[in-house]
């Protein structure tokens, strides 16, 4: 968390930073250029002066030397005169302005007589060598100081050359750097580098040379003066030249007042006469006006700050931001623990629901399902929802117990429970195309909130069909025990009554009769017994557990044969019972013994008296592992359309009814077979007699069949 904070923020602020130093490189560039261009105008300004000021003074000799060539004698007083003015022009550096006359090494007498009556009489030439000379005749101060004429120029090599030069191409010429004559007797302190600007002086239309015009000139004082205006205290300045061995030295050298360092250079060559200065210049710069704009600085001041501040302001969001992330997350987290929670209360709610026999379905307010389990589906035998409570009626068969009248829908169970009324184990009808013979079922309903304050219901649903069934048989029971038990019991009361009378009677023949009554009392006894013990039988064949096991069907046949034959009671024919090849079978002994016990049992009780009784038992398994097992009779056979009925509980065929009996025999026969998972039937035997037929599952091991007999 204090990672991605960190980072996030760190990344702010990089991008800050550079883009406020990009920003401020851009500015800081921008400025330099104007840096640049700054520097150039005020370079080309200086340039300009120098070359203006030099001008004027080219300008102020040649002046000069026209003038004196204009005279005829140029005398002292002439000179003195035109030269006058030079005072007032303020030519700053300028220290001398003299006349210099061209004299052969041999004419020096002669010359200095000359000049001596112009004006000079104290005029002494001082020739420098033996060659050519330049004398100074008229030294004009401009600076105050004393200056001896008859000087010679030839003594400085640089003065030499410059006169020769402009002597040689009839034009101003400047002289390279030196020491003038004239300040040599000056201090070393007080000496400067200097030049010298000459012009030649032609007279007359023919233009004779008659010598020059000379302009002393102190380097620095020139420079001081002349590039002051054009530094502007800004520019460091400094005015190069040649001096005599063609050595670059400065003629003057100005530094402005401004500290700092010189990042601006230039080097401009300017011309002065005939030849060419160096004049180099520096500047710094931040003093230059316009050419720094202290943008840079303040973007980079405000840039930075802003950064901080942008970073500082991430942080705090960032970490806001993941407070909140955190508390979402364990938001959500708690959000999907609960619905991981509520799915599994659902999955469990609906495995419930799936595997409870009981049906169970919800109705939303306008009666449509909102849910329905398999129960539910199977018992109301219809799969698709119906949407509205008017139409339950109809949609799934709903009718009152007696099978006829339709359920009315105001009192069906879920109407009344989304009415806010609870029903209990409601009984109807339930009959369509799932159950066409009909299913009883018990509905349970009550009101329930399905959400938003909205009322819905819920019912439940059971399949009560087999208790309807085991209740009907019992109501049947209870009615066939009373009737049947009612009719021995009052011929036992009556028989009992006449015992009575007859043991109070001497008459022999009334013990005779007593003696019968007594009979027909123990006669109804049995009657009585008998329904007793096959009412239990007939509940035993439902409810008692079953052994199942593999069973010898012969070994059962002959036991109930014997058993049969040697029945205390066994009067009359013997009965002739063919049984035929029996197969092992599986299931309860004691059960089967019982099946086939009844149906024996009948075969013979059901043959006419006097008739011997036939019987046939036969059995063959079929594919599936069956085992179908035949008993046939040639006994009086059973009417038409009661082959099925006879099955019934008490119900007994109408041509047998002069032969005792529950008619409970065969309904005890259908539930064992049932409960072996087979079925059995009665038809008729071609020839008369009846054929009872069931089945049962064959023996695990199944043996060879055992063959044929007769038995009796
Ligand atoms: P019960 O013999 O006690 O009357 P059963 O359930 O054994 O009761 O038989 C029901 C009825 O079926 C009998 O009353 C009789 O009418 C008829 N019945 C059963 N077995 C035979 C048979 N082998 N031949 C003719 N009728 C039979």
């Amino acid at each position: 968390m204090r990672g991605k904070r960190a980072v996030v923020s760190a990344l702010v602020a990089a991008v800050g930073c550079a883009v406020t130093l990009g920003v401020g490189v851009v500015l800081r560039r921008h400025d330099a250029a104007n840096g640049e261009v700054q520097m150039d105008r005020r370079t080309a300004a200086a340039v300009e002066a120098v070359r203006t000021e030099t001008q004027r003074y080219v300008d102020t000799l040649l002046t000069t030397a026209a003038a004196a060539g204009a005279q005829e004698v140029l005398t002292s007083s002439e000179y003195a005169a035109l030269t006058k003015p030079l005072k007032s022009m303020n030519l700053a550096g300028a220290n001398v302005m003299a006349f210099v006359i061209a004299v052969a090494d041999d004419e020096v007498a002669g010359a200095q007589e000359l000049w001596r009556q112009r004006g000079l009489p104290d005029l002494t030439l001082m020739p420098f060598g033996d060659s050519d000379h330049a004398f100074s005749i008229y030294p004009t101060s401009l600076d105050g100081n004393v200056i001896v004429p008859g000087m010679d120029l030839m003594g400085a090599e640089a003065p030499a050359a410059a006169l020769a030069e402009s002597r040689r191409s009839g034009a101003v010429a400047v002289s390279d750097t030196y020491q003038l004559l004239v300040d040599r007797p000056l201090p070393s302190g007080q000496r400067q580098n200097s030049f010298i600007l000459t012009a030649p002086v032609y007279q007359g239309e023919e233009r004779r040379f008659l010598g020059w015009i000379v302009l002393g000139v102190r380097g620095e004082d020139f420079v001081s003066g002349a590039l002051t205006r054009a530094g502007q205290n800004l520019l460091d300045l400094t005015l190069r030249a040649d001096d005599a061995g063609r050595r670059e030295v400065t003629v003057a050298a100005l530094a402005a007042p401004v500290t700092g360092v010189r990042d601006l250079s230039r080097t401009e060559t300017v011309p002065v006469a005939d030849g060419r200065w160096t004049l180099h210049l520096t500047a710094v710069s931040d003093r230059l006006p316009g050419a720094t704009s202290g943008l840079p600085a303040a973007v980079l001041g405000g840039g930075l700050c802003l950064t901080a501040l942008l970073t500082a302001l991430v942080w705090v969001l960032v970490a806001a931001r993941e407070r909140a992330e955190e508390q979402v997350r364990l938001a959500t987290g708690e959000l999907l623990a609960g619905e991981e929670e509520s799915r599994r209360q659902a999955r469990l709610l609906l495995a419930v629901l799936d595997g409870i026999s009981d049906g169970v379905g919800v109705v939303g307010p306008t009666g449509s399902f909102l849910l329905q389990n398999p129960a539910a589906r199977r018992i109301l035998g219809r799969r698709e929802k119906a949407t509205t409570p008017g139409g339950w009626t109809d949609h799934f068969g709903l009718y009152r117990l007696d099978g006829i009248t339709e359920y009315p829908v105001d009192e069906q169970p879920l109407t009344r429970a989304l009415e806010g009324t609870s029903s209990d184990q409601v009984e109807m009808l339930v009959r369509n195309r799932a159950h066409p013979e009909g299913r009883v079922i018990s509905v349970s309903a009550q009101p329930i909130e399905t959400g938003a304050g909205e009322r819905g219901a819920v019912a439940v649903f059971h399949d009560i069909t087999d208790r309807k069934h085991v209740e009907n048989e019992l109501r049947g029971f209870a009615g066939v025990v009373a009737h049947d038990l009612k009719a021995p019991l009052s011929a036992v009361r009556g028989y009992a009554e006449l015992i009575v009378e007859a043991l109070g009677d001497p008459d022999p023949d009334a013990v005779e009769d007593a003696v019968r009554s007594a009979g027909k009392v123990m006669a109804g006894v049995d009657r009585m017994h008998t329904l007793i013990t096959e009412l239990l039988d007939y509940t035993a064949a439902r409810d008692a557990t079953m052994r199942v096991e593999d069973v010898d069907l012969r070994e059962l046949v002959d036991d109930v044969v014997t058993t049969r034959a040697d029945a205390p009671g066994m009067t009359g024919c013997r009965p002739d019972v063919f049984v035929g090849g029996l197969p092992r079978v599986r299931g309860d002994r004691v059960l089967l013994r019982q099946v086939l016990d009844n149906l024996l049992g009948n075969a013979i009780k059901y043959t006419p008296p006097g008739q011997e009784p036939r019987i046939d038992v036969t059995a063959r398994t079929d594919d599936t592992g069956t085992v179908r097992v035949q008993v046939a009779d040639r006994g009086i056979g059973i009417p038409d359309g009661e082959h099925a009925a006879v099955f019934d509980s008490f119900h007994r065929a109408s041509n047998g009814t002069a032969m005792p009996g529950t008619g409970l025999g065969l309904a005890i026969c259908r539930r064992i077979v049932e409960r072996h998972g087979g079925h059995i039937e009665a038809l008729p035997n071609p020839g008369g007699g009846t054929i009872f037929v069931f089945t049962v599952p064959a023996a695990a091991a199944e043996q060879p069949l055992c063959e044929n007999v007769h038995i009796f």
